[in-house]
């Protein structure tokens, strides 16, 4: 017995290419975590007519349908409507409703528009579900053999209602399938070389499943098992995960579920190493991702952003013969770098990038996409070079942030 979910996302922003729907996969994530089934995402404009097939369709066969989207105070916004057309019957009035949404404009110093009046509308036999941290209040009703949650479209009102009204409800009906996933991390080896060595795990109809993603140049090996109850899953998670590593061996640096960034903060931290950065063509984005992290001020001393030959002269003390000689993209240059980062913030490590992202300034010798790297500690200075395919600036210096991650999490880090 398994509880199924579809997950629809209602807005013309969505279809119009304007916005990115990234509700559902949120939403997808919750719900699976507590033992549904997530079988499809559908993303509609706030057309009525397109609206009723996709609530009709979705409430037709799933368990549970979780909509978002289209509750706002305009006539643009219709998905309560298309919900009352489908049940069948008319709005109605929640008082309730309506106070908590006057109460919450007043209290912000907001005009009461009657137009808001339509937010404390409901479809017939819905429940409201009330909005902490908006105006909008979601609801639930049965419809058809599903129980169908629509909620505001604002991710962050989106998710307090999932979480205070939506997940405690599924949560308890019965059929839920227990499951856990654990995730391998591998870097090396290419996703075909990999999908070989583990392909007697990867049988269609095994348990736990075993399955392959590729995101920016690194792997997931992810494991998913469903059982009886929730520990066995994470049982047979762990079974499948110590049957694998001996076949990743050295490709294996990670488990989780965490970011690059946050492993190699992580990494950092086990060597009690500090770091500091230099950044030419990459300009702040390394540091930028480091201190998304929180915690990361026991690792992270600082950065450079060095662009000009001037400002790698004198914020890094690179010699101007190096610049003159070698060129800015250079070896030599990307070295001098990480060692004047590495004692101008007296970090352990420290690590840089200089390259040319393009699309002018590549000359035959050095196209763009040539980047240089260094990476400096106590032991001395290792200085490489990628050739990093010319397929625009931000392609560059996202491979290039993604070099300085799998260089900080091969090398050695201690002294
Ligand atoms: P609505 O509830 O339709 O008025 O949506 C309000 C706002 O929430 C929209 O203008 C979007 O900025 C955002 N939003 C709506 N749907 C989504 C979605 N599926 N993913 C991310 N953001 C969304
Ligand atoms: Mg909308």
């Amino acid at each position: 017995m398994t509880v199924t979910a579809e997950i629809l996302a209602v807005g013309d922003e969505l279809v119009h290419g304007a916005l990115l729907d990234t509700n559902s996969k949120w939403i997808a994530g919750e719900l699976e975590a507590i033992g549904l089934v997530v079988r499809r995402f559908t993303v509609a404009g706030d057309d009525p007519e397109q609206l009723r097939i996709v609530f009709a369709e979705a409430c037709a066969r799933a368990d549970v349908v979780v909509a978002t989207g289209g509750l706002g105070p305009t006539l643009d916004d219709r998905t309560r409507d298309v919900v009352a057309g489908l049940l069948g019957g008319p709005l109605w009035f929640d008082e309730p409703s309506w106070d908590h949404l006057c109460g919450w404009l007043r209290q912000r110093g907001r005009p009461v528009p009657d137009s808001n009046r339509r937010q404390a509308m409901l479809p017939p036999g819905a429940v409201p579900l009330a909005n902490p941290v908006g105006t909008a209040p979601g609801f639930r009703v049965q419809a058809g053999l599903a129980q169908l949650f629509v909620l505001p479209g604002v991710p962050r009102e989106m998710q307090v209602m999932l979480q205070g009204h939506v997940l405690p409800f599924v949560a308890a009906m019965p059929g839920l399938t227990p499951t856990a996933q654990l995730c391998l991390r591998v870097l090396g080896p290419s996703e075909a070389l990999l999908g070989e060595r583990i392909e007697p795990f990867m049988a269609p109809g095994r348990n736990p499943a075993v399955g392959i993603t590729a995101s920016g140049g690194l792997l997931t090996v992810r494991i998913v098992a469903t059982a009886a109850t929730r520990a066995d899953a994470h049982s047979a998670c762990a079974a499948t995960a110590g049957e694998l590593r001996p076949l990743l061996g050295d490709w294996l640096f990670a488990e989780g579920t965490a970011e690059l960034p946050e492993i190699v903060v992580q990494r950092l931290a086990r060597a009690g190493a500090t770091l500091a950065v230099a950044e030419s063509c990459t300009g702040g984005t390394i540091a930028a991702r480091l201190v998304d992290i929180a915690g990361v001020s026991s690792v992270f001393r600082g950065g450079v952003v060095a662009y000009s030959n001037d400002s790698k002269r004198e914020l890094l003390g690179v010699p101007a013969a190096l610049l003159d000689t070698h060129g800015a993209v250079s070896e030599p240059v990307a070295a001098a770098m990480a060692q004047g980062a590495r004692e101008r913030f007296g970090a352990d490590v420290a690590i840089a990038t200089t390259g040319i992202a393009g699309p002018d300034g590549g000359s035959a010798q050095k196209p763009v996409g040539t980047v240089c790297f260094a990476l400096a500690r106590a032991a001395g200075v290792r200085a490489w070079t990628v050739r990093i395919p010319d397929l625009g600036r931000s392609f560059v210096r996202d491979r290039a942030v993604f070099e300085i991650w799998r260089a900080l999490l091969r090398e050695p880090l201690d002294a």
